[in-house]
C-alpha cells in the first residue's frame, strides 16, 4: 500500500474511532429489517463497521432540502454494505454520491429509437443508479424495505452499481477469477426463460416479474431475492443461486440456520 493510501486509511480509522454509534442506534436503524435480524452477531458487527466506513467515504444528501437523520443514514449504509460484505467497499468506488428523495421521484430519460428519433420519457421511480453516480433512493421505499419480501430498493440499486462495473448494465457484474462467464450467461438465460414462461402461464414465480424488464433488472431483482428470500430462489434456480453465492461470496441461507432461535 502506498503512502497516500496508508494515510487515508489512518485518517479513516481515526474518524471511525471518534464516531459514537451505540447498539441501540443500530437497533433503531435496522432492527425491523428481517435480513439483519437473521445475521449472526459477528456478521452484524462487521456490517456495522463497514457501514460506518461507507458513511465516511460517500456523501449522502437529501434532495430539495430534505434533512436526513442519523437513523436514516445508518439504515441506508447498513443495507448498502451487505452485498459487498465479503467483497470489500472498493466495489463501490466508481461512484461517490447518494441522493435521497422524500418519496418517489420523476426521472427524465432520453433514448434514441431504431429510426434515430430521440424520445424523452418521464417516469416515477423509487430508485435509480448511474455508473459514476449518483445512486438515487426514495426514503419512503427505504423505510418500507424492512420485510423479507425481497423488495429492497437499497439492495436493488447497489446491485446495479456492481453490474455496471463491467460493460455497462447488462446483468453481469465482473466475475471473480475461476468463475465461468459462459455458465453464468447460460444459467441466467434459462432462469429468465423460466420466469417468462411462469408469468405467461400465470404460475407462481420466485421473483417479481419486473425482473423481465431487462437483463440488468433481472440481476438486481435476483440480488434482492438472494439476500431476502434465499430459500425459494435456490429451490427455483439452483444453478443461478450458486453463481450468486460465488459472486457475493456469501450464502444467505446459512445465516438463517445459524440465526435460528434468535429474535
Ligand atoms: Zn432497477
Amino acid at each position: 500500500m502506498g503512502l497516500i493510501a496508508r494515510l487515508a486509511e489512518w485518517r479513516e480509522n481515526r474518524q471511525l474511532g471518534s464516531l459514537d454509534v451505540t447498539e441501540a442506534d443500530w437497533q433503531q436503524a435496522l432492527g425491523d429489517w428481517q435480513v439483519y435480524r437473521h445475521l449472526p452477531p459477528e456478521m452484524q458487527a462487521r456490517l456495522h463497521r463497514m457501514a460506518l466506513r461507507f458513511l465516511l467515504r460517500k456523501s449522502m444528501v437529501g434532495a430539495h432540502g430534505l434533512e436526513l437523520s442519523d437513523q436514516v443514514r445508518l439504515r441506508i449504509a447498513g443495507m448498502a454494505v451487505l452485498p459487498v460484505l465479503e467483497l470489500g467497499l472498493d466495489w463501490y468506488d466508481s461512484w461517490q454520491t447518494l441522493v435521497v428523495h422524500e418519496g418517489q421521484f420523476v426521472a427524465e430519460h432520453e433514448w434514441i429509437d431504431e429510426f434515430g428519433i430521440a424520445h424523452a420519457e418521464r417516469s416515477a421511480l423509487c430508485g435509480e443508479a448511474a455508473s459514476r453516480g449518483p445512486v438515487v433512493l426514495s426514503l419512503e421505499d427505504v423505510r418500507s424495505a424492512g420485510g423479507d419480501d425481497a423488495q429492497n430498493v437499497v439492495l436493488h440499486e447497489l446491485a446495479h452499481t456492481l453490474d455496471m462495473r463491467s460493460e455497462g448494465a447488462n446483468g453481469a457484474p465482473p466475475l471473480h477469477p475461476g468463475m465461468d462467464a459462459g455458465a453464468w450467461k447460460r444459467d441466467f438465460s434459462a432462469a429468465w426463460e423460466d420466469l417468462a414462461h411462469r408469468v405467461r402461464s400465470g404460475l407462481t414465480a420466485p421473483v417479481d416479474d419486473y425482473a423481465l424488464e431487462a437483463p440488468a433488472e433481472f440481476f438486481a431483482v435476483l440480488t434482492e431475492a438472494f439476500f431476502e428470500q434465499p430459500g425459494p430462489l435456490a429451490d427455483a434456480w439452483p444453478a443461478v443461486f450458486r453463481h450468486l453465492c460465488d459472486f457475493y461470496r456469501q450464502d444467505p441461507r446459512s445465516w438463517r440456520l445459524q440465526g435460528l432461535g434468535r429474535a
